[in-house]
């Protein structure tokens, strides 16, 4: 879906109207048209629409209305050029990456990723042939140029790491992504646009799960991709072959040509990807998602409120072994992140408590208006032993690269009083010895 109002300016208003304007008469809110099929009078009409020839609705695996305008949304607030959602954010970063790379190619990635995304990339990607070299964030300026190969076809990476949380230099790999000639992606999903706005920092495509701040109340799974529309396609035309050579399966269109680097990028994404895999968002959920997005901005100030008040709370207890914010001062990412981030970064922050895994067990159990979930991101505090749930699969070595030591806690600040949050951690610590 093309972004049709990025002429909204700010990004509170964008949260509310962006991606929706209804005519005299139609629906305030964003309709759900919760229909398979759309009718048409002929069937050249319809032959027009599978052959990219027309736009508009045939069936809801490939497009829908109510996904469509959640979609111009989020690109409008990415300040993208085209956007598309996602059934979820694993399948927004597996889209994103297959819709350049096929067998025999290869993807430079930042180490510190969501553990479903490295699983995604490094254990089912590689076995469809598709290579991947994962440096850490902060690796020197050579170690990331001597990733790159001739077959490198993109470079991945997370704003605020998941459940590591560091802060990418989006910059610095965006530049090392440019200089070799691929575009970069970016999950943006922990910073939401409005407090990053990647596309900023020169990123070509920028991924969500929409289950986390986006959809905000933790009701449904989603994803979504936003291109920048910047990459020129036709200037590496031989590493892009999918978007600058014909595509059989639509009467020999070209991607690039026939949408422009504007639309290029999702339109293949739509009408391959989405066609094949058919990983597409109930139109009830995206209404969600889009409900979500209306109290986006002052939610994720209150996230970002909260979640310093405990940041500074947890840094001064005894029990507490380390804590890792970006909003902290002492925190290797605070420059970095008071430059990308400069209104706050996120609700979620990551300690160590003293006596490690055994000593964090404790205090989980003991918690009570912070509820243990394998979730993150949504008004409630809830919390997480990575180690035991998210990042299992993971073997030690991977653990560590990932930056998640086995005595680490995810703490998802939630929109409560803050104080009622801080008086429940302390509670709770009272119990570790
Ligand atoms: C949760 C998450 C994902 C995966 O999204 P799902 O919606 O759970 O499929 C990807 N990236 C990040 C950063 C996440 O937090």
């Amino acid at each position: 879906m093309k972004g049709k109002n990025n002429a909204m300016s700010r990004i509170g208003t964008d949260c509310v109207h962006g991606g929706y304007t209804p005519k005299n008469g139609e629906p305030r809110q964003i309709p759900i048209i919760q229909s398979t099929t759309f009718k048409y009078d002929s069937s050249e009409d319809m032959g027009r629409l599978f052959d990219l020839e027309a736009s508009g609705y045939f069936y809801s695996r490939l497009q829908n209305p109510t996904n469509d305008y959640v979609a111009a949304r989020i690109c409008a607030l990415e300040g993208g050029s085209a956007a598309m959602l996602t059934a979820s954010g694993q399948a927004a970063n597996f889209f994103a990456v297959f819709n350049l790379c096929g067998a025999g190619d290869h993807v430079v990635c930042s180490s510190a990723i969501y553990g479903g995304t490295y699983n995604l990339f490094n254990v089912t990607m590689r076995k469809m042939g598709i290579d991947f070299t994962f440096v850490t964030p902060d690796c020197p300026d050579e170690t990331l140029k001597a990733a790159f190969r001739p077959n490198t076809k993109a470079v991945f990476g997370e704003t605020i790491s998941n459940p590591s949380l560091a802060v990418l230099d989006l910059e610095r790999f965006a530049k090392a992504a440019h200089d070799h000639g691929v575009p970069i992606i970016i999950d943006n999903t922990f910073p939401t646009p409005v407090n990053c706005r990647p596309i900023e920092w020169g990123v070509d495509i920028v991924t969500h799960s929409t289950t986390k701040y986006m959809d905000g109340h933790a009701s449904g799974v989603g994803g979504a991709l936003v291109d920048a529309g910047r990459f020129d396609w036709f200037a590496h035309a031989a590493k892009f072959p999918g978007l600058t050579t014909p595509d059989e399966s639509y009467h020999g269109l070209v991607y690039a040509e026939r949408f422009g680097l504007g639309g290029a990028f999702i339109t293949k994404a739509t009408a391959q990807l989405m066609r094949d895999f058919g990983a597409a968002p109930s139109p009830h959920n995206s209404y969600l998602v889009g409900l979500g997005l209306e109290s986006l901005q002052v939610r994720m100030e209150r996230h970002c409120k909260n979640a310093q008040a405990v940041a500074e709370f947890l840094e001064k207890h005894e029990r507490i072994a380390w804590v890792n914010y970006c909003g902290l001062p002492a925190n290797r990412y605070y420059a970095l992140a008071r430059k990308l981030m400069p209104n706050g970064s996120c609700g979620v922050i990551s300690f160590g408590v003293r006596g490690g895994r055994a000593a964090a067990e404790v205090f989980m159990k003991a918690l009570r208006v912070a509820i243990i979930a394998t979730h993150v991101a949504d008004a409630r505090t809830c919390v997480l032993h990575p180690a035991n749930a998210t990042h299992r699969q993971l073997s030690e070595d991977a653990l560590i690269s990932a930056g998640v030591p086995g005595d680490l806690v995810r703490l998802s600040v939630g929109i409560e009083d803050a104080a009622d949050i801080i008086e429940d951690l302390d509670q709770a610590l009272f119990f570790v010895r």
